[in-house]
């Protein structure tokens, strides 16, 4: 992370005391807080970038196991559970559904902080910063939102930045249009599934030669798209 550039962490956490130390100690190690008290209010906050969610399991109006279900439907967000429940059974259930890491209450703060720490190490070494594809016939520029086709400079709207980056990020990985629109506009996206058959069109036209035979993003016929390029060796 570049300096000034904080990393981002989401606490979901009814309890305001343990949300206040907890957001007290990540302040300390420079990264940038949100608290989100209920389920409902995470959700909306998951619309902004996060590098890492905190999330209790036992929330007013949710279980944490189902905002972790639908974060891991959307994205490799990294996810620490806090738990009071410490049976084995828990523990791996917690991680079956898709976090990365929990801690068992009551917890030392020092050591949430030190896991926190530990696991944006692990998932930030995959994250990059620039992507160049196939033979840098396209670039992808990260931090300043910029994409590049054989060099020349292409503009993208926001929704369609977004898409990219998804198919970017999972090359191979098949989207249905339900997951695209998801990615697209958030966590609560009731539209219509051929609005994402726009988006793709203009992408496409935008970053392919031809949009007719598209390098990049191929149609998986009755499922959605996938991506297609080769990330460049470093
Ligand atoms: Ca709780």
């Amino acid at each position: 992370m570049d300096a000034g550039q904080r990393e981002s962490i989401l606490v979901v956490e009814d309890e305001r005391k343990i949300a206040d130390i907890v957001r007290a100690y990540l302040e300390r190690e420079g990264y940038s807080v949100r608290i989100a008290p209920t389920g409902s209010e995470a959700l909306t906050l998951l619309r902004e970038r996060f590098e890492l969610v905190v999330l209790d399991l036992m929330l007013p109006d949710m279980q944490g196991e189902d905002i972790c279900r639908v974060i891991r439907e959307n994205s490799d967000l990294p996810v620490i559970m806090l738990t009071a429940k410490s049976g084995e059974e828990d523990r791996i259930r917690g991680l079956g559904i898709g976090a990365d890491d929990y801690v068992v209450k009551p917890f030392s703060p020092r050591e949430l902080v030190a896991r926190v720490k530990a696991l944006l190490r692990r998932t930030g070494k995959s994250r990059k910063k620039t992507y160049s594809i196939n033979g840098g016939n396209l670039r992808v520029d990260v931090s300043s939102r910029e994409v590049f086709v054989k060099g020349e400079k292409v503009v993208l709207t926001p929704t369609e930045f977004k898409i990219l980056m998804a198919f970017v990020e999972n090359s191979g990985r098949i989207f249905s249009r339900d997951q695209l629109a998801t990615i697209a506009q958030g966590f609560d996206f009731e539209g219509y599934d051929r609005t994402i058959d726009a988006h793709v069109k203009n992408l496409r036209h935008k970053i392919e030669s031809d949009s007719k035979s598209p390098e990049f993003i191929r149609t998986v016929y009755g499922i959605g798209y996938r991506f297609n390029g080769t990330m460049d060796e470093d």
